[in-house]
C-alpha cells in the first residue's frame, strides 16, 4: 500500500489499519499513580469496555505499561485509548515529541487499541517519523487517531478537522470549548458532515457543550467521552458515563429521537432532565431532553429552528423574554405573562404555555374543591401570579399578601382578586396558604414567611422544594396541618409538560419518586 503525507511519498509495504468496532460511550481516565489509574480503569470496567487512559496524568507514563499487558490479558474485550498529551499542547506530559511517540508506541506494543497524538505533535514529526510510527502501530494492530484541542472557544472546525484529515489517521478527533449553546450545531454539523468519510469524534468542552457530548453519536460520531465519576472529569464539562447512558440513553438515540431542552441560567442542578427523561424512557417514547445553559435568547432560538429542538421547559429569567417570540399562547399564559413551556409545532413556530398553573392547581385539587375556597398566597413575583390567575379561574377566593404591599395590590386588581395586608393574616382565616416567596429556599436569608403565631390556615403549600422540608412545612406539621411540597407543583408543572409535548398522559409517580429520591439525596 502507498501512503501520501503531506511532502513525502513513502512506498514501503505498511500494515493495514485495524478494523476496530467500538463501543459509543468512551470512560476517560486519569490518577496520580500507576496503582490508582489501574485501580480507576478496573472499577470503570462495569460501566464500560472501552476506556481512555491519560498516560500523561502520571509522573512517569512509561510506568503503568507493563500493568496494561496483565490487564489486558485479563480482559479480552477491552479497548484502550492510550494518550500522552504534551503539556504545550494541554496536556501534561513534559517530554519531547519523541518521548510522547515513544510512550504511544510502546502502549500499543502493550495492546492498546487507539492512541491519541494531538495534531500538532502530528505536524511537528518528520513525515519519515511519523510514517514509521504509524507503520508499527498498524503492525501491533492500533488505529491512529489524531486530535484537535482549543480550550478557549469554538473557532473554524473544518480547518481543525482539514489539519487532521492531511495525515490521514484512522480517527479524527476534533474537540473545542463552547461558550454559547450554537456552538454545539458548529461541532453537530462537522460531525454529520464529516462522518461518512472518517471516524469522527467531535465535542465542545464545557457546560454549555453538553449537547454534543449528548448528541455527537446520533450526529454520526464513532463515540464520545464521559467521565467514570463525578469528580474525576478529565476535561471541562464531561459528564459521568451513568448519567450519559441511563438518563440521556446516548446508546439509543437515533434520527427519529425527539430533542427537548429545560433552559435557563443557571441550570446545571435542574431536576428537569432526570424528571422527563425517566418519563421518556417509562412510556417508551423515543425523546431526550437536556439541560441548556443560556446566556442569550437568541442562542435558545438557533437551538429550537436547527438541531431542531421539539419543545423547551423555559425557567426564569426566560419565562417573560420568550413571549415576543411565540405564534400563540393559551390565554392564561398570556394573562399571567410568563410562559414555562414551549412547544414547536409542526409548521416550526413555537406554541407558549404556563404548566405552573396546573403545577399549583392539581396538588391542591385533589385535596380538595377549589370553588369558593379561601386561598392566601404569599408572594407577587413570578410563582405568584401563575398561583393567583389559575386559582382565580377555578373561582378560588384568593388574597394575595407580598412584602412589598404595592405588589400585591397590582396584582389583586390585574387579577380581580383582593390584596391584604402582612399584618391581617393572623386574623384571617384561609383554607389554604400558599407559600410562593423565596423564604425557606436553600441558601435564602429568611426561613419563614411569616411569624410562627401568624399561620392560620387548614392547609399549607410550600412551592419552594429545595429544601424538600422547609422551615414553613415543619412549622405547619408541627402544628398538625397538613402540608403540600413544592416537590408536588414541580412534578405537576413537569407532568403537564409531558402531556403537551408527547400527547400522552404523564407517569407521575415515577417522575415523583426520581425527583424525590435525587432531593432526599441533596438533603
Ligand atoms: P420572584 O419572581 O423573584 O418572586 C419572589 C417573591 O418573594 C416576591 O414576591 C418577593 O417579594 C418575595 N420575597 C423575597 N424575599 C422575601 C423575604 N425575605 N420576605 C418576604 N418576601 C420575600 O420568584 P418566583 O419565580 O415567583 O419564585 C418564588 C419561589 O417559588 C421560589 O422560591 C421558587 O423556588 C418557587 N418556585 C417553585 C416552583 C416549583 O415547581 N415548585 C416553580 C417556580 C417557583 P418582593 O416583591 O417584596 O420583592
Amino acid at each position: 500500500m502507498t501512503r501520501t503525507t503531506q511532502s513525502t511519498t513513502i512506498s514501503a509495504p505498511i500494515p493495514a489499519p485495524p478494523r476496530l468496532r467500538v463501543g459509543k460511550l468512551c470512560v476517560a481516565i486519569q490518577a496520580a499513580s500507576v496503582a490508582e489509574m489501574m485501580e480507576r480503569a478496573e472499577a470503570a470496567l462495569k460501566d464500560s469496555r472501552f476506556l481512555e487512559l491519560r498516560l500523561d496524568a502520571l509522573p512517569k507514563p512509561a510506568a503503568v505499561l507493563p500493568r496494561l499487558k496483565d490487564f489486558l490479558a485479563e480482559h479480552h474485550d477491552v479497548i484502550l485509548i492510550a494518550t500522552c498529551r504534551r503539556k504545550e499542547h494541554g496536556g501534561n506530559f513534559v517530554g519531547s515529541l519523541s518521548a510522547e511517540l515513544e510512550v504511544l508506541q510502546k502502549a500499543s506494543e502493550s495492546g492498546c487499541k487507539i492512541v491519541d497524538l494531538e495534531v500538532e505533535s502530528a505536524e511537528e514529526a518528520k513525515p519519515a517519523q511519523l510514517e514509521q510510527f504509524r507503520t508499527r502501530l498498524h503492525a501491533a494492530g492500533t488505529a491512529l487517531l489524531i486530535s484537535f484541542h482549543d480550550f478557549v472557544r469554538t473557532g473554524d472546525l473544518n480547518q481543525a478537522a482539514a489539519r487532521i484529515e492531511a495525515f490521514q489517521p484512522e480517527f479524527v478527533k476534533v474537540v473545542s470549548t463552547a461558550r454559547s449553546l450554537v456552538d454545539n450545531l458548529a461541532i453537530l454539523r462537522l460531525i454529520e458532515d464529516r462522518s461518512l468519510s472518517a471516524h469522527v469524534v467531535g465535542i465542545a468542552m464545557g457546560e454549555e457543550g453538553l449537547v454534543s457530548r449528548v448528541l455527537g453519536p446520533r450526529a454520526g460520531a464513532a463515540f464520545t467521552f464521559a467521565s467514570s465519576d463525578d469528580g474525576v472529569e478529565t476535561a471541562p464539562g464531561q459528564v459521568t458515563v451513568r448519567t450519559l447512558r441511563d438518563m440521556y440513553r446516548v446508546e439509543h438515540l437515533d434520527h427519529a429521537t425527539r430533542v427537548f431542552g429545560v433552559a435557563g441560567n443557571p441550570i446545571a442542578h435542574s431536576l428537569s432532565p432526570l424528571m422527563h427523561n425517566t418519563a421518556f424512557r417509562r412510556e417508551a417514547v423515543n425523546a431526550v431532553l437536556l439541560p441548556l445553559k443560556v446566556r442569550l435568547l437568541a442562542d435558545l432560538l438557533a437551538l429550537v429552528r436547527e438541531l431542531p429542538l421539539a419543545g423547551v421547559a423555559v425557567t426564569m429569567p426566560l419565562k417573560q423574554e420568550v413571549l415576543p417570540y411565540l405564534a400563540n399562547m393559551d390565554p392564561l399564559t398570556g394573562r399571567i405573562g410568563a410562559c414555562n413551556t414551549l412547544r414547536t409545532g409542526a409548521d416550526g413556530k413555537l406554541y407558549g404555555f404556563n404548566t405552573d398553573v396546573a403545577g399549583i392547581l392539581r396538588p391542591l385539587e385533589k385535596r380538595l374543591s377549589l370553588k369558593g375556597a379561601r386561598i392566601a398566597v404569599l408572594g407577587a413575583g413570578g410563582a405568584a401570579r401563575a398561583a393567583v390567575f389559575g386559582l382565580a379561574d377555578r373561582g378560588a377566593e384568593v388574597f394575595v399578601v407580598n412584602r412589598t404591599h404595592e405588589k400585591a395590590v397590582a396584582l389583586a386588581k390585574e387579577a380581580k382578586v383582593k390584596a391584604l395586608k402582612h399584618e391581617q393574616l393572623p386574623k384571617t382565616h384561609v383554607d389554604v396558604l400558599i407559600n410562593s416567596t423565596s423564604c425557606g429556599m436553600r441558601g435564602s436569608k429568611q426561613a419563614l414567611p411569616l411569624e410562627e403565631n401568624e399561620l392560620n390556615a387548614g392547609l399549607v403549600f410550600d412551592l419552594v422544594y429545595n429544601p424538600l422540608e422547609t422551615p414553613l412545612l415543619k412549622l405547619a406539621a408541627k402544628r398538625g396541618i397538613p402540608v403540600v411540597s413544592g416537590m408536588e407543583m414541580f412534578v405537576h408543572q413537569g407532568a403537564r409538560q409531558f402531556e403537551i409535548w408527547t400527547g400522552k398522559p404523564a407517569p407521575e409517580a415515577d417522575m415523583l419518586r426520581v425527583v424525590e429520591l435525587a432531593l432526599r439525596k441533596r438533603g
